[in-house]
């Protein structure tokens, strides 16, 4: 069963590979991998971290978290210790021996300062021991994501659009904008790529995961609502659509 979804995961892997050659990184950023086995708990948890903006990807047993982690396609990883197959802790230290960087936060039932510290000497950013509140998990993973991607400051400025990733709201010209969920997770990922052309493709893998049987029309209806709330009476649109290719935020430096 296990070397089943095994083949199925690393099935979605390779295509995500050979469809965006030796780079996806760039593609795929804001990409959170959770290995947990409690299915229950994981389900919470990638529901929640789903719901902050992130795209999820789940492993409930050691050896294919091992293996999704070292893709190096993740902003970070939610790292389980107690996991079928291999343990949390040869995950990290597989990782780290890679010379993978990606930010790791593991989740702990372990009491006892040692092991604690034993972790962070072998290369974890941070733990949260069990039980823990869900909100403090979302923190520090989001303060991960921003610490790992050099932004320390949780506000991201565009011209005059601002977008507050850790409220969630967006302001343009001072005026606050009411986005729908969806709205606002095409805009925190446009903004995070200033100039940059991002196609429909890319958008809709960053919302849905690894489901792509949503249809491309889906980005077309949210982009338009975007741009209708955005576009306060002006001469140039802040979102720019290039006919075949995608998308682009355009203005000023990003800050
Ligand atoms: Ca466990």
């Amino acid at each position: 069963m296990a070397a089943l979804s095994l083949e199925i995961v690393c099935f979605f892997v390779q295509l995500i590979l050979s469809k965006y050659g030796d780079n996806p990184f760039q593609v795929l950023s804001v990409r959170v991998l959770l290995v947990e086995d409690e299915k229950r708990l994981a389900e919470n948890i990638a529901g929640a971290l789903r719901e902050t903006g992130l795209a999820v990807d789940c492993a409930l047993e050691g050896e294919t978290g091992s293996y999704l982690a070292e893709q190096g396609i993740y902003d970070a990883v939610v790292l389980d210790l107690m996991l079928p197959i291999r343990s949390g802790q040869s995950i990290l230290r597989g990782l780290r021996q890679k010379g993978l960087r990606t930010p790791v936060l593991i989740l702990t039932a372990q009491e006892g300062k040692e092991s604690i510290i034993e972790l962070l000497n072998a290369g974890a950013d941070d733990y949260l021991s069990k039980p823990f509140d869900l909100g403090e998990l979302l923190a520090r993973v989001k303060a991960l994501i921003r610490r790992g991607k050099g932004v320390s400051h949780p506000v991201l400025k565009l011209a005059d659009v601002e977008v507050n990733t850790l409220q969630q709201t967006v302001f343009r010209r001072g005026q606050l904008i009411d986005l729908s969920p969806t709205e606002y997770r095409i805009l925190e990922y446009l903004i995070h790529r200033p100039r940059v052309i991002v196609s429909k493709q890319e958008l809709l893998e960053h919302l849905y995961d690894f489901d792509w049987e949503h249809d491309s029309n889906v980005i077309e209806a949210h982009i338009s609502n975007l741009r209708r709330k955005l576009n306060l009476a002006e001469t140039e649109p802040l979102i720019e659509t290039l006919r075949h290719r995608g998308y682009r935020l355009n203005g000023g430096s990003a800050a």
